[in-house]
């Protein structure tokens, strides 16, 4: 296990700590979406159904397309690189959940996954078009092949009391606004709370993953906000990392001898290769930094839903390590290949499954 040695403090984020929690109305009880005639639209978005650490990053990257996405439009088709981190999320959740609730255990975790999640995260699935039912199809095989190693890698994550907190979401105010997100886990080593923290990857640079986590928005806005809803310090974030297997189906070859030969590339690259964690501790310094420059980001994004901030095209921000899904958008300049369905904090709503 790679180590980055910082020293952390946490004494700003308890002491400014609003514990108040925002109520959780919206995410799980209030439709998002209104009827209309053979087709639903969704409600604009309001500052009050608050903000996600993704809404920010896609504001600062640029704001035609956080415009784009305000108004509710969405690339019509798969979004195949977003699928698998859902879906893999989505199941790491349910299994330590299960695990705190003593259902599962070390031993019956694979079963679990194919018996009881897989079926559900295909229900969930059953109205995608046959195309992106492939992917969803392809998704399931290659975690499938790939999580009986996951947990032979990490046992002590499916023991009895490994969990503190597997609540899912996180809803806080802070300085006037509703911070939001997903939480993957919090853990205690050496009596401390650590933030679990996963991500999906199909290429992992050790070097320059390293250097960029010590000032990582999503991991320092994550931390803040647990740490304000917790009302306890977080030592800092266990980033997990998965390998998405990138072996390619053979034209002739069966979903059976595709998941054997996952299984092979694994035992043959070892789990080092697909699973990663990282210790990352961030000191009183980062996270002070970290506050300071995240209220004039809040304070641009509300100024920008307001109507206050001008909108225009970064384009820079076009292509990149993932090109941005509004391309053909901007470059025609009309709607073709996209419909406005985007639902504001799809992905809470869509953890509920
Ligand atoms: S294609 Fe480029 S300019 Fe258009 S929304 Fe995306 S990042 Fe912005």
């Amino acid at each position: 296990m790679s180590k980055k040695k910082k020293t952390a403090k946490k004494k700003t984020t308890k002491k400014k700590a609003t514990k108040k929690k925002a109520t959780k109305k919206t995410s799980k009880k209030k439709s998002t979406r209104k009827k209309g005639k053979g087709h639903t639209k969704p409600q604009p978005y309001k500052l009050e159904d608050g903000i996600s650490q993704s809404m920010l990053m896609s504001f600062l990257g640029c704001r035609q397309r956080m415009q784009y996405q305000l108004d509710g439009w969405e690339s019509v088709g798969t979004k195949d690189s977003l699928r698998f981190g859902s879906y893999v999320h989505w199941t790491l959740e349910h299994l330590y959940k299960a695990v705190s609730a003593n259902v599962i255990t070390r031993r019956t975790a694979v079963a679990y996954l194919e018996t009881h999640l897989n079926p559900r995260w295909r229900k969930h699935n059953k109205s995608a078009g046959p195309k992106e039912m492939q992917g969803v199809e392809m998704d399931i095989l290659q975690w499938s092949a790939c999580f009986p190693h996951y947990v032979a890698c990490y046992p002590e994550d499916f023991k009895k009391g490994k969990w503190v907190d597997v609540e899912g979401q996180f809803d806080v105010e802070w300085k006037g606004f509703r911070l939001r997100g997903m939480r993957d886990g919090i853990t205690r080593i050496n009596r401390k709370l650590w933030m679990l923290e996963t991500k999906t990857k199909s290429r992992i640079d050790e070097g320059t993953l390293m250097e960029a986590l010590t000032f990582d928005f999503q991991n320092l806005f994550y931390l803040l906000a647990n740490v304000l809803e917790l009302g306890k310090p977080i030592r800092g974030v266990l980033y997990n990392v998965i390998r998405k297997p990138n072996l390619k189906l053979g034209q002739k070859e069966s979903m059976p001898a595709h998941a054997q030969r996952i299984d092979e590339h694994i035992e043959d690259n070892g789990w080092d290769h697909y699973f990663k964690r990282f210790e990352i501790i961030y000191d009183q310094a980062d996270l002070d930094r970290f506050a300071d420059e995240l209220i004039l980001k809040l304070q641009d994004f509300k100024a920008f839903v307001e109507g206050k901030l001008p909108c225009y095209r970064n384009e820079g921000d076009c292509v990149g390590r993932w090109n941005c899904e509004y391309i053909p958008f901007c470059s025609s300049g009309k709607p073709v290949g996209f419909s406005q369905t985007r639902v504001p904090h799809r992905e809470l709503i869509e953890q509920n499954i």
